[in-house]
């Protein structure tokens, strides 16, 4: 199984990921998360990254593409894997249909998760006080916002165009919102 998790900033694409990875026995893999870690650890390549995380803008293509090529090249990504952010731009996904198709798999599906802009900012807001998140002021939320809106949302109607775009209401619960796309899947829940 092979799939992508996309959604603007809040839309609860990290908390999603794990459920779904855990059910397919695939790794949940975020680049926001290796580049937090990067960052963390003081690597040169959270050194590069930081500067436009800070500033709510996304890292360079090349920098991206190398980290996760790198990730999914590893065993446990060679039964499928989850992509949680990425990819965000239009080369990314050119260079991901490459890495997938070298190995002879394809990309199943594109879940999108859709939450209402008021919604989403309130949610990175109460994330900024719990958290701490150097990325999650309100000027850099914004900037953020306006980053997916020209950057990634196009990518949307790629995916459609392929016909494996899934799209689900990301509003209430975080259960509900599993559920929704449990079922969008065709995914039995476990009882
Ligand atoms: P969110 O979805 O809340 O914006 P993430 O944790 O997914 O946050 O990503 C945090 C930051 O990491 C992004 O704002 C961006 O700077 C960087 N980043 C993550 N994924 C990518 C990507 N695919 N391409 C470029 N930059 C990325």
């Amino acid at each position: 199984m092979r799939l992508i998790l996309m959604g603007p900033p809040g839309a609860g694409k990290g908390t999603q990921a794990t459920k779904i990875a855990d059910h397919f026995g695939i790794p949940a893999i975020s680049t926001g998360d290796i580049f937090r870690a990067n960052v963390t650890q003081g690597t040169p390549l959270g050194v590069e990254a930081k500067k436009y995380m800070d500033a709510g803008e996304y890292v360079p293509d090349e920098v991206t593409n190398s980290m996760v090529r790198n990730r999914i090249d590893e065993d446990d990504a060679q039964p499928g894997f989850l992509l949680d952010g990425y990819p965000r731009t239009t080369a990314q996904v050119a260079e991901l249909d490459g890495m997938i198709s070298f190995t002879g798999h394809k990309l199943d599906a594109a879940v999108v998760l859709t939450v209402d802009a008021e919604e989403l900012v309130q949610r990175l807001l109460k994330r900024a006080q719990t958290d701490g998140r150097a990325d999650d002021t309100e000027d850099v939320i914004r900037r953020r916002q306006e980053v997916y809106a020209s950057e990634t949302a196009p990518l949307i109607e790629v995916y459609r165009a392929r016909g494996i775009l899934v799209e689900v209401d990301g509003m209430g619960e975080v259960d509900e919102v599993t559920a929704r796309i449990f079922a969008a899947l065709d995914i039995v829940p476990e009882s």
